[in-house]
């Protein structure tokens, strides 16, 4: 069979049965929008997370853009964010007209490093152009941020949080989940995503009940008591019922199995490879949801013979990110000195994403790392 980066098919086949019948039993009450599904699912995201709300909603970067609504994040506003990240974590902010500030990451972690973010919030107040208000860390590749670290950091300057969990689901530190940090946290149900449905889909979780509040209204048109009430201006982000029905079968598997079986591959996959390339590094009390197995490689050239060398042998790898925020053409009336995104630049030349699912097999796993092993002795 042929190995898949993220194999979406045998998931399926595994849990047809179920899944079939949750989207049918949708079909045959015709409610598609809202209902049971959506209320149960809610719940149970809520419940796993271990925070009081889940509001779900259209896809992991509406769940961001509603926060920044309903903090009213505007024109003047610095928005701090990790420069290695997907774009969608940086644009949410220029959507409402505030500046993204991206920060470099660390170099084993690949998440926001904590003393440059510091000292980039020293710099803006200094600076006195725009108002810092928020932090944006993102779990990248399914490793929570430094986000103890990152809190403290926020009190002092009187910061709110945004935890973007939109590969970090499932995720935690010292057991306390992904999602569960900073003052509202949101995740993505884009089926790549460690859980992820068949469409586009997303969640935000907070424990600030007038937040929640103000969600709510602002993803139904701003609606007050109903929804032809209006109070506020809103948007449409909704989560639709036939994905949360999906959802709510995907979710059982990825409490039962699926995360454990992700971080047996991760140990799989270390064995093999840590002595000859640069394996992921999870610090200690901390879980990944390995929503990818990054590895580096010593440079761009050796980066790129190596996946030329799996691709020629039929696996599929990914380089995520190609490219730092800071560079992205959509940012460029950004200006920004490159010493400051040392370790991001570096990053971007020499990461290499492997095929990591929950249905690989051990022997796909001997596969990829024996090409590895052999391109590495040649
Ligand atoms: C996927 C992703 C998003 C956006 O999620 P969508 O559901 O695709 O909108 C945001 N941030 C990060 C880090 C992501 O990986």
């Amino acid at each position: 069979m042929k190995l898949e980066f993220r194999d979406l098919k045998t998931q399926y086949k595994k849990y047809k049965n179920e899944i079939d019948i949750q989207i049918q039993e949708v079909l045959n009450s015709a409610d598609f929008i809202g209902g049971k599904e959506v209320n149960v699912l809610e719940e149970r995201l809520a419940e796993y997370v271990g925070v009081q709300h889940c509001i779900t909603c259209a896809n992991g970067t509406e769940a961001m853009t509603l926060i920044m609504m309903a903090w009213d994040i505007k024109e003047g506003d610095a928005v701090f964010v990790p420069d290695f990240t997907f774009f969608s974590t940086g644009e949410i902010v220029s959507f409402r007209g505030a500046t993204p500030v991206f920060i470099d990451v660390d170099k084993d972690t690949f998440n926001i490093d904590s003393i440059k973010l510091e000292s980039a919030i020293k710099d803006v107040l200094l600076q006195g152009k725009l108002k810092p208000k928020v932090i944006i860390p993102v779990d990248l590749f399914g490793l929570p941020a430094d986000h103890f670290e990152i809190q403290r950091i926020a009190d002092k300057y009187n910061l709110r949080v945004l935890e973007d969990a939109a590969q970090g689901f499932g995720g935690s530190i010292n057991g306390k989940k992904a999602g569960s940090f900073g003052d509202a946290a949101t995740t993505s149900f884009f089926p790549a995503k460690p859980l992820g449905c068949y469409g586009d889909g997303g969640a935000i979780f907070t424990n600030d009940n007038e937040l929640a509040e103000i969600i709510s209204s602002l993803k139904i048109h701003g609606k007050g008591d109903n929804k032809y009430n209006n109070i506020r201006i809103g948007v449409n982000s909704r989560l639709d019922t036939i994905q949360a029905a999906i959802l709510n079968v995907k979710l059982t598997a990825f409490i039962e199995h699926e995360l454990e079986d992700v971080n047996n591959i991760y140990e799989m996959y270390t064995e093999d490879l840590s002595n000859i390339v640069n394996t992921p590094i999870i610090p200690k009390g901390y879980v990944s949801s390995f929503a990818q197995y990054t590895i580096k490689l010593k440079n761009k050239k050796e980066r790129d013979a190596l996946q030329t060398n799996l691709r020629d042998e039929g696996i599929p790898s990914m380089i995520y990110y190609l490219k730092p925020m800071h560079k992205q053409e959509a940012f460029s009336d950004l200006v920004y000195s490159e010493n400051d995104f040392e370790v991001t630049n570096q990053l971007c030349e020499t990461v290499l994403s492997l095929p990591m699912h929950p249905y690989l097999s051990e022997q796909d796993v001997k596969k990829v790392t024996n090409v590895i092993m052999n391109f590495k002795s040649t």
